[in-house]
């Protein structure tokens, strides 16, 4: 099955002379803007639009999605980083390691793989 096409947010994508975004009949030709069905971050065709979009945009997204005003500390509570080594056999073995106390402890896999599964509190 085909992926949809979506098309690049990029607010200057149009203004980039390639080939594949000139598009139409001959004496009718247009630069698009283009159509992916894969995206850098789902929404842009390549990093260029994407910093044009956050150039543009960067402020008010900031803005409207929560200004950080004040710092953030990672504490003991908060440090528990899922992460994995691997045994002499070649297979991971999954640990919790905090990142300020350097604990480790044991992980299985699909503790490792649950997202919702973290020894952080909340
Ligand atoms: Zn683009």
């Amino acid at each position: 099955m085909m992926s949809e096409l979506k098309y690049c947010q990029g607010p200057e994508c149009h203004t980039y002379s390639t080939k594949d975004r000139l598009k139409g009949m001959k004496g009718n030709k247009t630069y698009q803007t283009r159509r992916r069905s894969f995206l850098v971050y789902g929404e842009f065709c390549d990093t260029r639009c994407y910093n044009d979009w956050f150039h543009k945009f960067g402020t008010r997204a900031v803005d409207h999605f929560g200004r950080l005003k004040e710092v953030k500390h990672l504490t003991e509570e908060n440090a528990w980083q899922k992460t994995y080594n691997w045994n002499s056999n070649d297979d991971r073995v999954y640990v919790y390691h905090n990142k300020i106390t350097q604990e480790t402890r044991p992980l299985t896999e699909n503790q490792y793989n649950d997202t919702n599964y973290t020894l952080n509190e909340r």
